[in-house]
């Protein structure tokens, strides 16, 4: 039967499409018809060449389209403090430098760095991130600067934050942050508590509360070293996944980041409650956290999402980057090269990451979901030949292969071009800020 083509607003080619679907089809030579931020198909070039007519094409007939890449865990606003006190060991770091350090920040220092994060993850093929930060507005105002998709949480602490001197300021601008984005259709919010060794009891339980009140995600970093695990005995006479499960926080809405010091029964309680965790394997490298054990994690049927955590523990935002330190960290870890195999990792960056966000919706690129889409230039030498693009995400790219970014069908990142953040205008803004001196007060002027 012959009928005539459909419109659509963009018609989109490549030499590789990776779904990330059920079946983790991956489609040679072909493309996806977008429509109103949709796919509205997917499939070989040929039939959608028949099938549909655009306002918009493009070709990359070298190119490999990948879903947007989810940013499972990090603190957008942290780019002020890349390369701040490396070398040091978590609790360090955090009490001795970043803690001190973001004393001075304000709302509008917050936005800057969230959207300079924002910059350099849309042009590494992030599409989505999971954040948490004091003056969490000022990181979702960037966000939506940006085009992109967040889930953000006010932070909530035991001790008083520029944005909040008490605790209830805090609960209160998780309030007024909920109001603002019920219906916003890029962001969404968690509930966001920031440790067992920086919060009290009682705090975690209300958080707990409004995650259910809310039915929202509740994210807290948990179980991130074996310090931690000695401050939590110390403070609350319990290992901090004890401690959070006693006061119910464990549950189908809760998202762990990091989970590195977990023992076997811990692993097969996350599992009984269907909590998540969002594994930053270049983070907990970087600051001798250890080593998370997401093999076992994966195997008990845990959700394990990637992350990469704040720039000041890393250093970059960057998910092909955290893949391959993955893929190769436990495969040299447990002396076992079939551990975490790329397709393995690239749902961890992808379908995985959504999963775990509770933002299924995401991380695949399926007939009627969203069109959040990174495209990678295939023809470089260091990806040939170009017989499996998901061994080349995990083990050959770097992120700078990324030619276009799309969120809900809009193109945000095109030919190392930001189009909605002015990065010039941007970075001397942030050049000249007095946050930038303050900061670093070891540093020249
Ligand atoms: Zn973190």
């Amino acid at each position: 039967m012959h009928h005539s083509p459909r419109h659509c607003d963009l018609l989109l080619f490549a030499g590789h499409l990776v779904t990330q679907n059920t079946t983790r089809t991956v489609h040679a030579d072909a493309g996806i018809a977008v429509q109103d931020g949709r796919v509205a198909a997917l499939g070989a070039r040929h039939e959608l060449e028949q099938d549909w007519i655009a306002g918009r094409r493009l070709d990359f007939p070298e190119g490999v389209i990948f879903p947007g890449f989810i940013n499972g865990h990090t603190h957008a606003a942290m780019s002020w403090f890349r390369g701040l006190a490396d070398d040091l060991p978590l609790m360090d770091w955090l009490q001795r430098h970043i803690f001190p350090a973001e004393q001075r920040h304000t709302p509008r220092t917050v936005e800057l760095g969230a959207l300079l994060s924002c910059a350099e993850m849309l042009a590494a093929g992030i599409t989505c991130f999971a954040d948490m930060h004091f003056w969490a507005d000022a990181v979702a105002r960037a966000a939506h600067t940006a085009g992109m998709r967040a889930m953000v949480g006010e932070v909530i602490f035991g001790f008083p934050t520029p944005a909040s001197p008490t605790v209830k300021a805090a609960l209160e601008r998780s309030h007024a942050l909920r109001e603002q984005l019920q219906h916003d259709e890029r962001r969404r919010i968690c509930v966001a508590p920031h440790s067992v060794y920086t919060t009290t009891a009682a705090m975690l339980t209300h958080a707990a509360a409004l995650s259910d009140l809310w039915k929202c995600p509740l994210c807290i970093h948990a179980a991130e070293s074996p310090a931690e695990t000695a401050q939590s005995l110390s403070q609350h006479g319990r290992r901090p996944l004890e401690h959070l499960d006693a006061l119910g926080l464990l549950g189908p809405r809760t998202v762990l980041a990091h989970g590195v010091d977990l023992l076997p029964r811990e692993i097969e309680l996350l599992a009984a409650r269907g909590a998540a965790v969002i594994h930053n394997p270049r983070s907990n490298m970087k600051l001798a956290s250890g080593v998370a054990p997401v093999p076992e994690l994966l195997a008990a049927g845990v959700p394990v999402g990637l992350g990469t955590d704040g720039s000041g523990s890393n250093n970059q935002l960057n998910l092909f980057a955290e893949m391959s330190a993955c893929a190769l960290l436990h495969k040299g870890t447990r002396k076992q090269a079939d551990t975490l195999p790329a397709q393995t990792v690239l749902d961890m960056a992808t379908c995985n990451a959504a999963d775990a966000l509770r933002w299924p919706e995401l991380g695949r690129l399926v007939v009627d979901g969203p069109a959040d889409l990174a495209v990678v230039d295939g023809s470089l030498p260091h990806l040939q030949p170009m017989a499996d693009p998901i061994s080349h995400a995990v083990y050959s790219m770097h992120g700078g292969e990324v030619t276009l970014t799309m969120v809900a069908g809009e193109i945000l990142y095109e030919n190392n071009r930001h189009t909605r953040i002015d990065l010039d205008a941007l970075r001397r803004e942030m050049q000249d800020c007095r946050f930038a001196a303050d900061a670093r007060p070891g540093a020249a002027a």
